[in-house]
């Protein structure tokens, strides 16, 4: 039947995530350098810059993987605040744990194993979450945006930074060459594994625009939602308002 399908290809979706994450883990910071020439850390600072977050505050990171965006937050919330750095991929959470702890980060920041389609935390909680790069792998994310909305507390916000729609024809081309050509072949040759590159590219392009996710969030309930594309769209900084 039209929902059997929908109920395997559902299934199919969380178990490639599954099986992509655990493969990519161990080499998952030194990829995301090479694939984005090191753009990435621009991409997070500038979340950063937007997420207003203060001492004391407490801030969930969202599929956090191997953490970057948490040991940030750990220095800005200080000692009396903290951070929950949830991931529904044990190895990239164990990836993320390690490298956090040798940096010396330890007393403010916790590791959650969790789904961003059910949350585990209770309502009213955080002042800011941040998703980066995870929303196009969870499978329903309106539900996800549902449980991120629940989770913050009236005047918080959500910021989802994530792969998105190129502004310019000539670059959402090169965009494409790029990804489905030669990012395929760099996995191949630094994570050998070409296949798990192959999906980030499909995820990529399967991923909603940038208006079309702003009404998401709209739809999940957050205010005063906008949008920031950022190297031409090929990424862009959604952020949202609970009130
Ligand atoms: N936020 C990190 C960053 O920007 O470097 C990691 C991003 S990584 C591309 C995507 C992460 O999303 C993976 O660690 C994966 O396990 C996680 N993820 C995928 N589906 C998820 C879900 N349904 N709930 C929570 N995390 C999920």
């Amino acid at each position: 039947t039209h929902f059997g399908f929908q109920t395997v290809a559902k299934s199919e979706k969380v178990q490639k995530v599954a099986e992509v994450f655990h493969s990519v883990a161990a080499k998952y910071d030194l990829m995301n350098d090479v694939m984005s020439f090191g753009v990435h850390r621009l991409w997070k600072k500038f979340t950063i810059e937007c997420s207003g977050v203060q001492k004391g505050q407490n801030i969930l990171d969202l599929a956090g993987g191997t953490g970057d965006l948490t040991a940030k937050f750990s220095r800005l919330v200080g000692e009396t605040g903290h951070v929950i750095l949830a991931d529904i991929n044990a190895s990239m959470l164990k990836v993320g744990r390690d490298k956090l702890r040798n940096m010396g980060i330890v007393g403010n920041v916790s590791y959650v194993q969790a789904n961003a389609e059910a949350l585990p935390f209770p309502d009213n909680h955080f002042d800011c979450i941040t998703i980066a790069f995870g929303l196009r792998n969870v499978t329903d994310k309106d539900a996800a945006l549902r449980s991120m909305y629940r989770v913050l507390k009236p005047g918080g916000r959500l910021l989802v930074l994530e792969f998105s729609k190129p502004v310019f024809d000539p670059l959402s081309k090169l965009y494409d060459l790029y990804s489905f050509h030669i990012l395929p072949k760099m996995g191949k040759l630094i994570a050998q594994d070409e296949e798990s590159y192959r999906y980030l590219a499909e995820s990529i392009r399967m991923h909603p625009n940038q208006a079309t996710l702003k009404e998401m969030m709209v739809s999940a309930g957050f205010t005063e939602t906008e949008f920031f594309n950022m190297t031409g769209g090929v990424v862009a900084l959604h952020r949202g308002f609970k009130f």
